[in-house]
């Protein structure tokens, strides 16, 4: 009965998202393979492919493309490890994520989620993480009741869904077309809150302001920069998010056990790639590393993120990108996230009890020098007894790259001496921290929606190339959280776009039985 419940489930949300996929622009070239589950014939020669990047991606492309019977796959990887935003570190002791952390939406609609359920690296029974948890304070040490508390938590929830309802209503939308998801949440708040006393008014827009510090530090933009009414386009999956017993490395494991050890190649910097041949002798494409390996394939699939495209799209594709897909590049944004472990001494916090809502006033929060005041959320980190963590987005999470540790440690201290009235807190003994920014294969955390894009300019960023009015097949195909429309930001979208990656090239080695003749133009530099 249970099965057959979640057969029912299942078929519903498919039906529901093929009704919902009508309000992207049409893209008939990604959607269409999503469902293949056959092998090459062996007959037919399976085509080279070269991975540019061993994120979850990449790795994703990969290990479909083997699940399909194309094993002459190679992944050249610049760091010298696997995983790129996924990055599960020990920290005395303990994995701790410093990117992906939780899989967003417990379901078997999730990809990541399916992926390790199969493979047993959830947590059983799986542990689900409450929106609203923690006890919430103002930061002047007074507690918030639990009457505030849910009936804060109830405005959240019908303004997020005032949000959702934007998508697909072009009236709605047309209102709020200029609006950032700041101003559109700031207004709704004003209107709940018209009712109340002043003090309560006061007291449930702090609440709020936590709420909206966590929003920020996951979407790795200042909310006054994201257009809302493409906010609501991020379709999030159902089933509230968990964590995976041993951190996101076990995931980016278990995609890379399938793939031959051979044919991933470590601390392998991309700085060419020809996606369109002049030379008799070379594949359909060339990939050169900066240690001078020059790496033929028949397809290229491009998974960097989005901050080194932005940074190095000129130099690194020969011919250039075409001007729709520059546009692409420039206009989607990548935001900021970081994430900071405080180890202690021992725990001044009961197991379960450690997790802490910082609920600041309108006032405090008008003074953007404080970084400190874009943490909505320390909680203790996930399987670690001694260490809390938390998690900061936007410019703060800049700032968070560019302070000394000590100067983390001093601040954190003193939000926690203010916040719980309590002086005598210790200071954490060391720190751990993310800095995805300043890491030159990243140059950021995640991509978002700013003012000037569009969904089109995502789906853009998932065309490949040469197109098909130049073309019959393209060589050059791009896979990455930022390729996703309604699931970017995420490790599944990232995924689901490694695999439709690789159903494509499945297909069209199908469709030509092996793979398609060279694209020849005469504009590469050599
Ligand atoms: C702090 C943080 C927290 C997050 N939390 C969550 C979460 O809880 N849940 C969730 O679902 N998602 C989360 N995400 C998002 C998720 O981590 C990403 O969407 C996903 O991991 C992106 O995978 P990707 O393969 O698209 O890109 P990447 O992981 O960026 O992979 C690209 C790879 O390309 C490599 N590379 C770059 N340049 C070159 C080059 N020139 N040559 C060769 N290789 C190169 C990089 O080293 C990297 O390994 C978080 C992200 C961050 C940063």
């Amino acid at each position: 009965m249970k099965f057959l419940n979640i057969l029912r489930y299942f078929s519903l949300t498919c039906n529901k998202q093929k009704e919902d996929d009508n309000r992207f622009p049409r893209c008939e070239k990604i959607t269409k393979t999503a469902c293949t589950f056959d092998r090459l014939d062996p007959a037919i020669k399976a085509p080279r492919v070269v991975i540019v990047g061993a994120g979850i991606a990449g790795l994703s492309a990969a290990h479909r493309l083997h699940q399909c019977g194309i094993r002459d796959v190679v992944i050249l990887e610049a760091a010298n490890r696997l995983g790129g935003r996924a990055y599960t570190c020990t920290f005395e002791g303990h994995s701790v994520d410093l990117g992906a952390q939780w899989i967003k939406g417990a379901t078997i609609a999730n990809p990541v989620f399916n992926l390790a359920s199969q493979e047993k690296l959830l947590l059983i029974p799986t542990d689900l993480v409450k929106p609203f948890r923690g006890t919430f304070i103002h930061s002047d040490g007074t507690p918030v009741s639990d009457e505030i508390r849910d009936k804060s938590a109830r405005i959240y929830r019908t303004i997020l869904c005032h949000v959702k309802e934007l998508y697909g209503d072009p009236d709605e939308t047309a209102i709020h077309l200029d609006n950032s998801i700041w101003t559109f949440i700031m207004k709704h708040i004003e209107l709940e809150t018209s009712g109340m006393g002043a003090a309560e008014a006061e007291e449930v827009k702090n609440v709020l302001s936590a709420m909206m510090n966590c929003l920020k530090s996951s979407l790795g933009a200042d909310l006054r920069d994201v257009p809302v009414d493409l906010h609501a386009c991020s379709r999030p999956c159902l089933g509230g998010d968990t964590y995976l017993r041993d951190g996101f490395q076990s995931v980016v494991e278990a995609m890379a056990n399938v793939v031959p050890k051979e044919s991933i190649k470590l601390s392998q910097e991309v700085c060419s790639i020809k996606w369109a041949n002049t030379s008799h002798e070379e594949g359909r494409v060339v990939v050169k590393t900066i240690d001078g390996n020059a790496y033929n394939g028949d397809y290229v699939i491009v998974t960097v993120s989005l901050g080194v495209m932005k940074d190095r799209h000129e130099k690194l594709f020969c011919p250039m990108l075409p001007d729709r897909k520059v546009e692409a590049i420039e206009r989607i944004a990548f935001g900021n996230i970081n994430r900071v472990y405080l180890l202690y001494d021992k725990p001044f916090w009961i197991k379960g009890e450690g997790t802490l809502r910082i609920c600041w006033s309108a006032d405090e929060l008008a003074d953007a020098d404080k970084w400190v005041r874009s943490i909505g959320l320390i909680e203790e980190a996930p399987g670690h007894p001694k260490a809390l963590m938390f998690s900061i987005g936007g410019p703060s999470a800049i700032c968070v790259e560019q302070l000394s540790e000590r100067c983390i440690a001093r601040d954190v201290t003193n939000l926690l001496h203010l916040a719980l009235n309590e002086p005598s807190l210790p200071t954490p003994n060391k720190i751990m921290r993310s800095r995805w920014m300043s890491d030159r294969f990243f140059l950021g955390a995640t991509s978002y929606f700013q003012a000037g894009s569009h969904l089109k300019h995502m789906v853009a960023l998932a065309d490949g190339l040469p197109m098909f009015c130049d073309a019959p097949a393209p060589t050059l195909l791009f896979a990455g959280e930022a390729t996703v429309p309604g699931q970017s930001g995420t490790a599944h979208g990232a995924r689901i776009s490694g695999i439709r990656e690789a159903n494509r090239i499945f297909e069209i080695t199908r469709r030509f039985k092996g793979a398609p003749p060279k694209y020849r133009i005469d504009t590469c530099r050599t």
